[in-house]
C-alpha cells in the first residue's frame, strides 16, 4: 500500500473479485483454449523424449498458464478501457506486440482512473474528484478540514485526525447511495 498519493484512490479499494467479474466470458474460453492448445503444442507438436519428464512437465504447465492469463488480461483490458476513456484497440494491440506480458505492465502503470456520470448533472468525474467540476456535487466522502478523501465509515479522518462527525456539510457524502 505504498500509495503516495495525497488522495486516496478509491477506485483501487474495489475488490479484487470485483475487477475479476469484468472479464469477460470469451476471454475465459479463449484462456482455456490457449490452455489446451499449449498443452498440444507440448505434448504433440514437439515431443522432445531427451529431457525428463519433470522439465517438460514443467514448462508445458508454466507456458500453458501464462498463455491462458494472457487471453484474461486481454479480456479484463476490453472491459476496463472503456471505463477510463481510453481507446481499447490501441492497448489490445500494445498488450500483443509487446511480448512477455510488458504490455500489460504499461498498462496498468499507464491506465487513466476511473470515470463515472456525476448523478446531478451527467458530467464525466474521475475516480479522484470530490465534488463535480461543473456543478459542485459531492461525489465522494472528503475531509471536512484537509479535503483528502476519507471513506463513509471512518468517524476521524485518516490523515489530519478531524471528527468527521463534525462537518456540517451535505453529509460526508450525499451521492452515497446505496
Ligand atoms: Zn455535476
Ligand atoms: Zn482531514
Amino acid at each position: 500500500m505504498a500509495n503516495q498519493s495525497p488522495v486516496r484512490d478509491t477506485a483501487s479499494s474495489a475488490t479484487f473479485v470485483d475487477e475479476l467479474h469484468l472479464i469477460p466470458r470469451w476471454s475465459v474460453a479463449a484462456a482455456v483454449f490457449a490452455f489446451v492448445g499449449m498443452q498440444y503444442f507440448f505434448w504433440e507438436v514437439i515431443p522432445n523424449h531427451h529431457h525428463p519428464i519433470g522439465l517438460r512437465l514443467y514448462f508445458a504447465i508454466s507456458w500453458s498458464l501464462l498463455a491462458a492469463l494472457y487471453m484474461l488480461m486481454i479480456g479484463y483490458i476490453t472491459r476496463d478501457t472503456p471505463r477510463r476513456g481510453m481507446t481499447t484497440w490501441q492497448w489490445v494491440v500494445i498488450c500483443v506486440v509487446l511480448p512477455t506480458g510488458i504490455g500489460a505492465v504499461l498498462y496498468f502503470l499507464l491506465r487513466q482512473p476511473l470515470i463515472s456520470l456525476c448523478p446531478a448533472c451527467g458530467t464525466h468525474v474521475e475516480s479522484e474528484y470530490h465534488f463535480c467540476p461543473q456543478c459542485a456535487y459531492q461525489v465522494s466522502a472528503a475531509c471536512g478540514r484537509c479535503y483528502r478523501s476519507v471513506s463513509i465509515t471512518d468517524l476521524y479522518c485518516v490523515y489530519c485526525g478531524h471528527d468527521l462527525a463534525s462537518d456540517n456539510r451535505p453529509a460526508r457524502l450525499h451521492a452515497f447511495s446505496d
